[in-house]
Protein backbone atom coordinates (compact mmCIF):
# COMPACT_ATOMS: atom_id res chain seq x y z
CA UNK A 1 0.00 0.00 0.00
CA UNK A 2 1.84 3.23 -1.19
CA UNK A 3 0.20 6.40 -0.01
CA UNK A 4 -0.68 8.64 -3.21
CA UNK A 5 1.16 11.84 -3.28
CA UNK A 6 -1.26 13.56 -5.50
CA UNK A 7 -3.75 15.99 -3.87
CA UNK A 8 -5.76 18.90 -5.41
CA UNK A 9 -5.28 20.55 -2.27
CA UNK A 10 -2.01 22.92 -2.10
CA UNK A 11 -0.52 24.53 0.72
CA UNK A 12 0.86 27.61 1.24
CA UNK A 13 1.70 30.42 3.55
CA UNK A 14 0.27 33.93 2.28
CA UNK A 15 0.72 37.14 2.89
CA UNK A 16 -1.66 38.98 5.05
CA UNK A 17 0.19 42.85 5.68
CA UNK A 18 -2.09 45.84 6.05
CA UNK A 19 -2.03 46.00 2.23
CA UNK A 20 -4.50 43.09 2.31
CA UNK A 21 -8.26 43.13 2.53
CA UNK A 22 -10.23 40.19 4.21
CA UNK A 23 -13.92 39.48 4.16
CA UNK A 24 -15.82 37.07 6.46
CA UNK A 25 -19.82 37.04 5.47
CA UNK A 26 -21.55 36.05 8.97
CA UNK A 27 -21.46 37.44 12.23
CA UNK A 28 -22.13 34.23 14.72
CA UNK A 29 -19.20 32.07 16.60
CA UNK A 30 -18.40 30.53 13.22
CA UNK A 31 -17.30 33.41 11.90
CA UNK A 32 -15.49 34.78 14.83
CA UNK A 33 -13.09 32.57 14.58
CA UNK A 34 -12.30 32.88 11.28
CA UNK A 35 -12.13 36.82 12.27
CA UNK A 36 -9.69 35.38 15.46
CA UNK A 37 -7.20 33.88 12.79
CA UNK A 38 -7.40 36.75 10.37
CA UNK A 39 -7.12 39.36 13.09
CA UNK A 40 -3.55 37.23 13.67
CA UNK A 41 -2.12 39.14 11.05
CA UNK A 42 -2.12 42.61 9.27
CA UNK A 43 -4.83 41.91 7.49
CA UNK A 44 -7.63 44.52 7.22
CA UNK A 45 -11.05 42.90 8.20
CA UNK A 46 -14.51 43.59 6.71
CA UNK A 47 -17.74 41.17 8.16
CA UNK A 48 -20.59 41.45 6.36
CA UNK A 49 -23.00 40.60 8.52
CA UNK A 50 -26.45 42.23 9.60
CA UNK A 51 -26.17 41.09 13.23
CA UNK A 52 -22.78 40.55 15.01
CA UNK A 53 -21.95 38.29 17.87
CA UNK A 54 -20.34 39.62 21.04
CA UNK A 55 -16.99 39.02 20.33
CA UNK A 56 -17.37 40.60 16.94
CA UNK A 57 -19.54 43.11 18.63
CA UNK A 58 -16.19 44.15 20.43
CA UNK A 59 -13.94 43.91 17.72
CA UNK A 60 -16.17 46.34 15.96
CA UNK A 61 -16.58 48.23 18.80
CA UNK A 62 -12.72 48.57 19.18
CA UNK A 63 -12.56 49.27 15.62
CA UNK A 64 -10.73 46.48 14.77
CA UNK A 65 -12.74 45.03 11.95
CA UNK A 66 -15.34 47.14 9.63
CA UNK A 67 -18.67 45.92 10.25
CA UNK A 68 -21.05 46.27 7.06
CA UNK A 69 -24.77 45.71 8.51
CA UNK A 70 -26.28 44.32 5.85
CA UNK A 71 -27.28 40.91 4.79
CA UNK A 72 -25.27 39.25 2.10
CA UNK A 73 -26.57 39.75 -1.92
CA UNK A 74 -24.41 38.61 -4.54
CA UNK A 75 -23.96 42.60 -5.71
CA UNK A 76 -23.06 43.24 -1.79
CA UNK A 77 -20.51 40.51 -1.98
CA UNK A 78 -18.86 41.06 -4.80
CA UNK A 79 -18.63 45.05 -4.25
CA UNK A 80 -16.60 43.69 -1.28
CA UNK A 81 -14.51 40.70 -2.27
CA UNK A 82 -13.31 42.59 -5.18
CA UNK A 83 -10.55 43.64 -3.70
CA UNK A 84 -9.89 41.09 -0.92
CA UNK A 85 -7.38 38.88 -0.65
CA UNK A 86 -9.71 36.11 0.89
CA UNK A 87 -13.05 35.64 1.19
CA UNK A 88 -14.59 33.46 4.42
CA UNK A 89 -18.10 32.42 3.79
CA UNK A 90 -19.42 31.71 7.56
CA UNK A 91 -22.79 32.59 7.62
CA UNK A 92 -24.91 29.22 9.33
CA UNK A 93 -27.14 29.16 6.06
CA UNK A 94 -25.35 26.86 3.65
CA UNK A 95 -27.40 28.48 0.36
CA UNK A 96 -25.68 31.73 1.27
CA UNK A 97 -22.15 30.60 1.48
CA UNK A 98 -22.56 28.97 -1.76
CA UNK A 99 -23.86 31.83 -3.08
CA UNK A 100 -20.73 34.01 -1.38
CA UNK A 101 -18.43 31.21 -3.22
CA UNK A 102 -19.79 31.09 -6.41
CA UNK A 103 -19.50 35.37 -6.08
CA UNK A 104 -15.84 35.34 -5.07
CA UNK A 105 -14.74 32.47 -7.70
CA UNK A 106 -16.47 34.55 -10.14
CA UNK A 107 -14.22 37.38 -9.19
CA UNK A 108 -11.25 34.81 -8.58
CA UNK A 109 -10.78 35.80 -5.43
CA UNK A 110 -9.85 33.07 -3.46
CA UNK A 111 -13.06 31.74 -1.18
CA UNK A 112 -13.28 29.18 1.95
CA UNK A 113 -17.29 28.27 2.45
CA UNK A 114 -16.67 26.98 6.24
CA UNK A 115 -17.81 23.55 6.66
CA UNK A 116 -18.48 23.04 3.06
CA UNK A 117 -14.78 22.24 1.05
CA UNK A 118 -16.88 21.50 -2.52
CA UNK A 119 -17.53 25.18 -3.61
CA UNK A 120 -14.38 26.63 -1.66
CA UNK A 121 -11.38 27.03 -3.49
CA UNK A 122 -9.01 27.30 -0.03
CA UNK A 123 -9.52 25.52 3.48
CA UNK A 124 -7.87 26.47 6.14
CA UNK A 125 -5.67 23.68 7.95
CA UNK A 126 -5.60 23.35 11.41
CA UNK A 127 -2.59 25.15 13.27
CA UNK A 128 0.63 24.85 15.88
CA UNK A 129 1.76 28.37 16.21
CA UNK A 130 5.07 29.44 18.02
CA UNK A 131 5.51 33.10 16.95
CA UNK A 132 6.81 33.26 13.62
CA UNK A 133 7.09 29.40 13.48
CA UNK A 134 3.63 28.05 12.40
CA UNK A 135 2.74 24.05 11.55
CA UNK A 136 -0.29 23.82 9.14
CA UNK A 137 -2.10 20.59 9.07
CA UNK A 138 -4.51 19.36 6.35
CA UNK A 139 -6.12 16.22 5.66
CA UNK A 140 -7.41 17.76 2.73
CA UNK A 141 -10.72 17.91 3.95
CA UNK A 142 -10.95 14.05 4.72
CA UNK A 143 -11.16 14.19 8.46
CA UNK A 144 -10.75 17.41 10.52
CA UNK A 145 -10.41 15.66 14.04
CA UNK A 146 -8.08 13.77 12.40
CA UNK A 147 -5.94 17.17 11.66
CA UNK A 148 -7.03 17.99 15.45
CA UNK A 149 -5.16 14.99 17.05
CA UNK A 150 -2.34 15.38 15.19
CA UNK A 151 -2.17 19.31 15.96
CA UNK A 152 -2.30 18.31 19.98
CA UNK A 153 0.79 15.66 19.40
CA UNK A 154 2.51 18.24 17.25
CA UNK A 155 1.57 21.04 19.79
CA UNK A 156 3.64 18.80 22.42
CA UNK A 157 6.29 18.13 20.28
CA UNK A 158 7.25 21.78 19.68
CA UNK A 159 8.95 23.34 22.27
CA UNK A 160 8.02 26.81 23.51
CA UNK A 161 11.37 28.88 22.61
CA UNK A 162 11.01 27.54 18.72
CA UNK A 163 9.79 31.85 17.95
CA UNK A 164 13.13 32.82 19.78
CA UNK A 165 15.20 30.22 17.64
CA UNK A 166 13.67 30.90 14.32
CA UNK A 167 14.48 34.66 15.12
CA UNK A 168 17.51 34.10 16.43
CA UNK A 169 18.74 32.71 12.75
CA UNK A 170 17.01 35.08 10.78
CA UNK A 171 19.38 37.34 12.35
CA UNK A 172 22.38 35.83 12.07
CA UNK A 173 21.21 34.91 8.11
CA UNK A 174 23.23 37.19 6.94
CA UNK A 175 26.41 36.72 8.69
CA UNK A 176 26.51 33.23 7.94
CA UNK A 177 25.57 33.63 4.16
CA UNK A 178 28.53 36.28 3.96
CA UNK A 179 31.01 33.16 4.94
CA UNK A 180 29.35 30.55 3.33
CA UNK A 181 27.38 32.13 -0.29
CA UNK A 182 27.02 28.46 -1.43
CA UNK A 183 23.59 27.24 -0.29
CA UNK A 184 25.04 23.68 0.39
CA UNK A 185 27.90 24.58 2.83
CA UNK A 186 25.45 26.86 4.23
CA UNK A 187 22.37 24.16 4.81
CA UNK A 188 25.48 22.30 6.42
CA UNK A 189 25.63 25.03 9.05
CA UNK A 190 22.42 25.57 10.02
CA UNK A 191 22.11 21.88 10.39
CA UNK A 192 25.29 21.57 12.73
CA UNK A 193 23.94 24.53 14.80
CA UNK A 194 20.37 22.99 14.84
CA UNK A 195 21.80 19.58 15.87
CA UNK A 196 24.13 20.93 18.15
CA UNK A 197 24.45 23.14 21.47
CA UNK A 198 23.72 26.05 19.13
CA UNK A 199 20.15 25.77 19.57
CA UNK A 200 19.44 24.82 22.79
CA UNK A 201 21.36 28.24 23.82
CA UNK A 202 19.20 29.92 20.96
CA UNK A 203 15.68 28.59 22.09
CA UNK A 204 16.91 29.30 25.49
CA UNK A 205 17.32 33.32 24.63
CA UNK A 206 21.18 32.65 25.85
CA UNK A 207 21.72 34.50 22.47
CA UNK A 208 25.70 35.23 23.05
CA UNK A 209 26.00 31.82 23.62
CA UNK A 210 24.23 30.83 20.36
CA UNK A 211 26.13 33.57 18.56
CA UNK A 212 29.30 32.25 19.67
CA UNK A 213 28.34 28.69 18.62
CA UNK A 214 27.19 29.70 15.15
CA UNK A 215 30.44 31.63 14.66
CA UNK A 216 32.56 28.58 15.59
CA UNK A 217 30.74 26.57 13.21
CA UNK A 218 30.54 29.20 10.15
CA UNK A 219 34.43 29.43 10.76
CA UNK A 220 34.94 25.13 10.53
CA UNK A 221 35.26 23.51 6.88
CA UNK A 222 31.90 22.16 6.16
CA UNK A 223 32.94 20.42 3.10
CA UNK A 224 33.82 17.27 3.52
CA UNK A 225 31.33 14.82 2.11
CA UNK A 226 30.38 11.60 4.38
CA UNK A 227 28.73 8.29 4.09
CA UNK A 228 26.13 6.99 6.17
CA UNK A 229 24.75 3.54 6.31
CA UNK A 230 21.61 3.45 7.46
CA UNK A 231 19.35 0.23 7.99
CA UNK A 232 15.33 1.08 7.22
CA UNK A 233 14.33 -1.88 8.81
CA UNK A 234 12.06 -4.56 7.06
CA UNK A 235 9.39 -2.46 5.65
CA UNK A 236 7.30 -0.59 7.92
CA UNK A 237 8.34 2.77 8.67
CA UNK A 238 7.28 2.95 12.41
CA UNK A 239 10.40 0.52 12.77
CA UNK A 240 12.66 3.52 11.59
CA UNK A 241 15.04 4.33 14.27
CA UNK A 242 15.44 8.21 15.17
CA UNK A 243 18.80 8.13 14.12
CA UNK A 244 17.84 6.67 10.43
CA UNK A 245 15.28 9.29 10.04
CA UNK A 246 17.46 12.40 11.01
CA UNK A 247 20.56 10.97 8.79
CA UNK A 248 17.53 10.73 6.16
CA UNK A 249 16.21 14.01 6.50
CA UNK A 250 20.07 15.63 5.90
CA UNK A 251 21.00 13.46 3.39
CA UNK A 252 22.51 15.19 0.08
CA UNK A 253 21.46 11.86 -2.14
CA UNK A 254 20.41 8.27 -1.34
CA UNK A 255 21.24 5.39 -2.83
CA UNK A 256 18.53 2.54 -2.22
CA UNK A 257 17.77 -0.66 -3.51
CA UNK A 258 14.49 -2.26 -4.25
CA UNK A 259 13.34 -3.90 -0.80
CA UNK A 260 12.18 -0.16 0.21
CA UNK A 261 8.81 0.80 0.08
CA UNK A 262 7.74 4.47 -1.21
CA UNK A 263 6.82 5.11 2.70
CA UNK A 264 9.72 4.86 3.81
CA UNK A 265 11.66 6.80 1.05
CA UNK A 266 9.26 9.30 0.89
CA UNK A 267 10.90 10.21 4.10
CA UNK A 268 14.06 10.92 3.27
CA UNK A 269 15.05 15.17 2.30
CA UNK A 270 12.53 16.02 -0.74
CA UNK A 271 15.61 17.60 -2.16
CA UNK A 272 17.78 14.43 -1.77
CA UNK A 273 18.82 12.84 -5.09
CA UNK A 274 17.28 9.70 -5.42
CA UNK A 275 19.39 6.57 -6.97
CA UNK A 276 18.14 3.45 -7.17
CA UNK A 277 20.76 0.05 -7.31
CA UNK A 278 18.37 -2.78 -7.19
CA UNK A 279 19.71 -5.25 -5.64
CA UNK A 280 17.12 -8.04 -6.32
CA UNK A 281 18.03 -11.64 -7.36
CA UNK A 282 19.50 -11.99 -10.81
CA UNK A 283 18.41 -8.21 -11.38
CA UNK A 284 21.51 -6.31 -9.86
CA UNK A 285 20.84 -2.90 -11.08
CA UNK A 286 24.23 -1.75 -9.87
CA UNK A 287 26.63 -4.54 -9.54
CA UNK A 288 28.40 -3.96 -6.03
CA UNK A 289 32.03 -2.86 -6.91
CA UNK A 290 29.74 -0.11 -8.82
CA UNK A 291 27.51 0.37 -5.81
CA UNK A 292 30.75 1.04 -3.87
CA UNK A 293 32.51 3.28 -6.47
CA UNK A 294 29.23 5.25 -6.66
CA UNK A 295 29.26 5.84 -2.50
CA UNK A 296 32.84 7.34 -2.68
CA UNK A 297 33.09 9.73 -5.95
CA UNK A 298 29.88 11.71 -4.35
CA UNK A 299 31.48 11.52 -0.63
CA UNK A 300 34.45 12.70 -2.19
CA UNK A 301 32.40 15.82 -4.52
CA UNK A 302 31.75 16.85 -1.01
CA UNK A 303 27.93 15.06 -0.59
CA UNK A 304 26.47 13.45 2.33
CA UNK A 305 25.27 10.16 0.97
CA UNK A 306 22.44 8.31 2.53
CA UNK A 307 23.49 4.27 1.82
CA UNK A 308 19.75 2.98 2.95
CA UNK A 309 19.32 -0.40 3.33
CA UNK A 310 16.51 -2.95 3.87
CA UNK A 311 16.34 -4.51 7.88
CA UNK A 312 20.20 -4.10 9.40
CA UNK A 313 23.36 -3.30 7.00
CA UNK A 314 25.86 -5.80 8.40
CA UNK A 315 23.05 -8.73 8.25
CA UNK A 316 22.83 -10.28 4.79
CA UNK A 317 23.48 -6.55 3.67
CA UNK A 318 27.04 -6.19 2.11
CA UNK A 319 26.86 -3.30 4.34
CA UNK A 320 30.24 -4.54 5.46
CA UNK A 321 31.97 -4.96 1.97
CA UNK A 322 30.38 -1.29 1.69
CA UNK A 323 32.48 -0.13 4.74
CA UNK A 324 35.84 -1.98 3.71
CA UNK A 325 35.78 0.21 0.41
CA UNK A 326 35.23 3.38 2.20
CA UNK A 327 38.01 2.78 4.32
CA UNK A 328 40.10 2.14 1.84
CA UNK A 329 39.39 4.72 0.15
CA UNK A 330 39.42 7.12 2.84
CA UNK A 331 35.95 8.22 3.10
CA UNK A 332 34.12 8.92 6.56
CA UNK A 333 31.29 7.13 7.27
CA UNK A 334 28.72 6.02 9.88
CA UNK A 335 27.00 3.21 10.48
CA UNK A 336 23.25 3.04 11.94
CA UNK A 337 21.47 0.14 12.78
CA UNK A 338 18.34 -1.07 11.45
CA UNK A 339 15.71 -3.63 12.65
CA UNK A 340 16.59 -7.41 10.44
CA UNK A 341 13.60 -9.42 8.95
CA UNK A 342 14.16 -11.51 11.75
CA UNK A 343 13.52 -9.36 14.82
CA UNK A 344 10.96 -7.65 12.89
CA UNK A 345 8.74 -10.76 10.66
CA UNK A 346 9.06 -12.54 13.81
CA UNK A 347 7.27 -9.88 16.28
CA UNK A 348 4.76 -8.88 13.23
CA UNK A 349 3.93 -12.21 12.91
CA UNK A 350 3.61 -12.94 17.15
CA UNK A 351 6.69 -15.77 16.71
CA UNK A 352 9.23 -15.36 19.64
CA UNK A 353 12.58 -16.14 18.08
CA UNK A 354 13.77 -18.12 21.20
CA UNK A 355 11.04 -19.13 23.81
CA UNK A 356 13.26 -20.63 26.95
CA UNK A 357 10.92 -23.74 26.83
CA UNK A 358 12.09 -24.64 23.40
CA UNK A 359 14.82 -22.50 21.84
CA UNK A 360 17.96 -21.65 23.48
CA UNK A 361 19.98 -20.55 20.26
CA UNK A 362 18.64 -18.29 17.28
CA UNK A 363 20.98 -18.88 14.09
CA UNK A 364 20.89 -16.80 11.03
CA UNK A 365 21.43 -18.07 7.84
CA UNK A 366 21.74 -17.16 3.94
CA UNK A 367 19.52 -19.58 2.06
CA UNK A 368 20.69 -18.10 -1.42
CA UNK A 369 22.77 -20.93 -3.38
CA UNK A 370 25.49 -20.44 -5.34
CA UNK A 371 25.87 -19.96 -9.10
CA UNK A 372 25.92 -23.36 -9.41
CA UNK A 373 23.00 -24.12 -7.27
CA UNK A 374 24.18 -25.45 -4.75
CA UNK A 375 23.55 -24.65 -1.01
CA UNK A 376 27.45 -25.33 1.42
CA UNK A 377 26.19 -24.99 4.23
CA UNK A 378 27.64 -26.46 7.98
CA UNK A 379 24.03 -28.70 8.09
CA UNK A 380 24.82 -30.85 11.46
CA UNK A 381 24.81 -27.78 13.32
CA UNK A 382 21.84 -26.44 11.62
CA UNK A 383 19.80 -29.24 11.86
CA UNK A 384 19.80 -29.23 15.79
CA UNK A 385 16.65 -29.34 18.25
CA UNK A 386 16.40 -26.64 20.93
CA UNK A 387 17.35 -23.90 18.61
CA UNK A 388 15.74 -21.73 16.01
CA UNK A 389 17.06 -21.15 12.59
CA UNK A 390 16.04 -18.09 10.01
CA UNK A 391 16.53 -18.32 6.82
CA UNK A 392 16.66 -15.16 4.15
CA UNK A 393 17.03 -15.41 0.99
CA UNK A 394 15.08 -18.58 1.27
CA UNK A 395 12.03 -18.37 -1.25
CA UNK A 396 13.45 -19.97 -3.83
CA UNK A 397 15.35 -22.61 -1.89
CA UNK A 398 12.67 -23.49 0.47
CA UNK A 399 12.28 -27.51 -1.00
CA UNK A 400 16.18 -28.28 -0.72
CA UNK A 401 16.44 -26.11 2.67
CA UNK A 402 13.77 -28.39 4.07
CA UNK A 403 14.96 -31.98 3.00
CA UNK A 404 18.48 -30.73 4.03
CA UNK A 405 17.46 -30.27 7.05
CA UNK A 406 15.21 -33.54 7.19
CA UNK A 407 18.42 -36.05 6.10
CA UNK A 408 20.12 -34.22 9.17
CA UNK A 409 18.07 -35.66 11.34
CA UNK A 410 14.95 -33.15 12.08
CA UNK A 411 11.88 -35.21 11.69
CA UNK A 412 9.34 -34.11 8.96
CA UNK A 413 6.84 -32.71 11.37
CA UNK A 414 9.18 -30.24 12.76
CA UNK A 415 7.71 -26.84 12.62
CA UNK A 416 7.99 -24.25 9.74
CA UNK A 417 6.78 -21.04 9.09
CA UNK A 418 7.33 -18.28 6.12
CA UNK A 419 6.38 -14.78 6.62
CA UNK A 420 5.88 -12.24 3.06
CA UNK A 421 6.01 -8.70 3.40
CA UNK A 422 6.68 -9.18 7.04
CA UNK A 423 5.53 -5.84 9.02
CA UNK A 424 3.94 -4.58 6.28
CA UNK A 425 0.19 -4.54 5.82
CA UNK A 426 0.27 -6.99 3.03
CA UNK A 427 2.00 -9.21 5.46
CA UNK A 428 1.17 -12.81 4.82
CA UNK A 429 2.37 -16.37 7.08
CA UNK A 430 2.04 -19.67 6.57
CA UNK A 431 3.04 -22.17 9.44
CA UNK A 432 3.43 -25.83 8.15
CA UNK A 433 6.16 -27.92 8.74
CA UNK A 434 9.53 -29.30 7.21
CA UNK A 435 7.47 -31.68 5.12
CA UNK A 436 4.41 -29.86 4.27
CA UNK A 437 6.15 -25.77 3.76
CA UNK A 438 7.38 -25.96 0.39
CA UNK A 439 3.54 -26.90 -1.04
CA UNK A 440 1.88 -24.66 1.05
CA UNK A 441 4.16 -22.13 0.07
CA UNK A 442 3.30 -22.95 -3.85
CA UNK A 443 -0.30 -22.92 -3.07
CA UNK A 444 -0.28 -19.57 -1.75
CA UNK A 445 2.14 -18.36 -4.32
CA UNK A 446 4.78 -16.46 -1.83
CA UNK A 447 6.72 -13.74 -3.35
CA UNK A 448 9.77 -12.09 -2.34
CA UNK A 449 10.62 -10.93 0.23
CA UNK A 450 10.16 -13.94 2.50
CA UNK A 451 11.68 -15.01 5.64
CA UNK A 452 11.86 -19.06 6.99
CA UNK A 453 11.70 -19.57 10.69
CA UNK A 454 12.32 -23.17 11.59
CA UNK A 455 11.76 -24.49 15.02
CA UNK A 456 9.45 -25.67 17.96
CA UNK A 457 9.27 -21.18 18.64
CA UNK A 458 6.76 -21.48 15.51
CA UNK A 459 4.21 -23.54 17.50
CA UNK A 460 4.45 -20.93 20.33
CA UNK A 461 2.84 -17.96 17.77
CA UNK A 462 -0.05 -15.56 19.07
CA UNK A 463 -1.51 -13.01 16.64
CA UNK A 464 -0.98 -9.78 18.98
CA UNK A 465 -3.17 -6.63 17.74
CA UNK A 466 -0.20 -5.23 16.21
CA UNK A 467 -0.04 -7.28 13.63
CA UNK A 468 -1.08 -6.41 10.10
CA UNK A 469 -3.38 -9.68 10.36
CA UNK A 470 -5.09 -8.20 14.01
N1 LIG B 1 19.75 -6.63 5.57
C1 LIG B 1 18.44 -7.23 5.50
C2 LIG B 1 18.42 -8.53 4.73
C3 LIG B 1 18.76 -8.41 3.28
S1 LIG B 1 18.69 -9.94 2.45
C4 LIG B 1 17.90 -7.41 6.92
O1 LIG B 1 18.64 -7.25 7.89
O2 LIG B 1 16.72 -7.73 7.05
C5 LIG B 1 17.07 -9.90 1.80
C6 LIG B 1 16.21 -10.94 2.48
O3 LIG B 1 15.74 -10.45 3.73
C7 LIG B 1 14.95 -11.28 1.71
O4 LIG B 1 15.21 -12.23 0.71
C8 LIG B 1 14.08 -11.85 2.81
O5 LIG B 1 14.46 -13.17 3.12
C9 LIG B 1 14.47 -10.99 4.00
N2 LIG B 1 13.53 -9.88 4.20
C10 LIG B 1 13.80 -8.58 4.17
N3 LIG B 1 12.70 -7.85 4.45
C11 LIG B 1 11.72 -8.74 4.64
C12 LIG B 1 10.33 -8.62 4.95
N4 LIG B 1 9.74 -7.42 5.13
N5 LIG B 1 9.60 -9.75 5.08
C13 LIG B 1 10.18 -10.96 4.93
N6 LIG B 1 11.47 -11.12 4.62
C14 LIG B 1 12.24 -10.04 4.49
Amino acid sequence: MTPSSHSPWFPLVMRMDEAACALVVGGGTVAANKAALLLATDARLTVLSPTLCPELTQHALNGRIHHVAKGATPELVAEHARHCRVVFAATDDRAINRMVAATACELNVPVCAVDDPEPSTFITPAIVRRGSVQVAISTSGAAPVLARRLREQIEALLPAGLDRLARFMQGAREMVGARHPTPDTRRRVWERFLDGKGAEQALAGEDDAARATLERLAGEDTGGGEVWIVGAGPGNPDLLTLGALRLMQNADSVLYDHLLPADILDRVRRDAERIFVGKQRNNHALPQPSINDELIRRAKAGERVLRLKGGDPFIFGRGGEEIEALMEAGVPFRVIPGISAANGCAAAAGIPLTHRDCAQSCLFLTGHARADGTLDLPWHTIAQRGQTVVIYMGLGGVESLCSRLVEHGLPPEWPAAMVEHGTRPDQRVITADLATLTAKVTEENFRSPALIIVGEVVKHRVISSNSPEA
